[in-house]
C-alpha cells in the first residue's frame, strides 16, 4: 500500500464522538514507551503525525488520522505508566474499554510489545482483556534494531508461549523497528488485506 496521504482528524475522549460513517478502522495501543509514536510515524511515512515520547498525565485521547481517504488510523493512549494515578487509570479503561466495545468498524487493533523484554504482565493482562470482549488484534513486536535478530525472534516465541497457555489460536505478529523501518511493508499489506476481505 502506498501511503499517498494522512491526515489528523480529530481527538476525543468518547467512542460516540469518533468519525461516523464506516470506513475499516486500524488502532494502536501498547505500554508507554513501547515505540507507539514511531511506529504510526514509520508507517504513514510523517515525522511527526503521531507525537512522540507523551509524557504520562498528559491529557489521554483517542486519536484519528485518516489515510488515503480510506481508512483510519487510531493512536489509542498506552498503558502501564508507573507514576499514574489511580483515578487516571481507572479513566483509561473506561475510555479503552467503552472503544473497543462499541466500535463496530474497527478491523483490528495492533497491540505493541517491547521485543527486547520477557512476557510482561501489563501486557499479558490488556491482551486477555482483548480476546475476552472479541476485539480482533495482532501484535507488534517493537524496537527489533536493538538487538539481534535471533534474540529478537527467541523473545517473540517465549511471548507466544506464554500466550499459548491461555488461549488455543494464536493472533498475527509482526515484527518492527522504526529505527531501521522494519515491518513497515509487512503491517501495510496486513491492513490492505483485511481492509480487501
Ligand atoms: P510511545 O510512548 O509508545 O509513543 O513511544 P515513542 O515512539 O515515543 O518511543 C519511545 C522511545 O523509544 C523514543 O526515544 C524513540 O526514539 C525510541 N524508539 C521507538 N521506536 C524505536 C525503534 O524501533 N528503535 C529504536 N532504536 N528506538 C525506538
Amino acid at each position: 500500500m502506498v501511503i499517498r496521504d494522512a491526515r489528523f482528524v480529530m481527538s476525543n475522549t468518547r467512542v460516540e464522538q469518533c468519525p461516523t460513517g464506516s470506513l475499516p478502522e486500524y488502532a494502536f495501543i501498547g505500554r508507554s514507551n513501547v515505540g507507539k509514536s514511531s511506529l504510526i510515524n514509520m508507517l504513514t511515512g510523517r515525522n511527526s503525525l503521531a507525537k512522540t515520547s507523551s509524557l504520562p498525565g498528559k491529557t489521554q485521547l483517542i486519536n484519528h488520522f485518516l489515510i488515503n481517504d480510506e481508512w483510519y488510523l487510531v493512536d489509542l493512549p498506552g498503558y502501564g505508566y508507573a507514576r499514574v494515578s489511580k483515578e487516571s487509570r481507572e479513566k483509561w479503561g473506561k475510555m479503552i474499554k467503552g472503544y473497543l466495545a462499541k466500535r463496530e468498524n474497527l478491523s483490528c487493533l495492533f497491540v505493541l510489545i517491547d521485543s527486547r523484554l520477557p512476557p510482561q504482565a501489563v501486557d499479558l493482562e490488556f491482551i486477555n482483556m482483548v480476546g475476552e470482549m472479541g476485539v480482533p488484534f495482532a501484535l507488534v513486536f517493537t524496537k527489533a534494531d536493538k538487538q539481534s535478530n535471533t534474540r529478537t525472534r527467541q523473545n517473540v516465541q517465549v511471548f507466544l508461549e506464554k500466550m499459548r497457555e491461555s488461549w488455543d489460536e494464536l493472533p498475527s505478529w509482526f515484527i518492527s523497528s522504526s529505527a531501521v523501518k522494519e515491518g513497515r511493508d509487512d503491517l501495510l499489506n496486513f491492513i490492505d488485506d483485511v481492509n480487501r476481505q
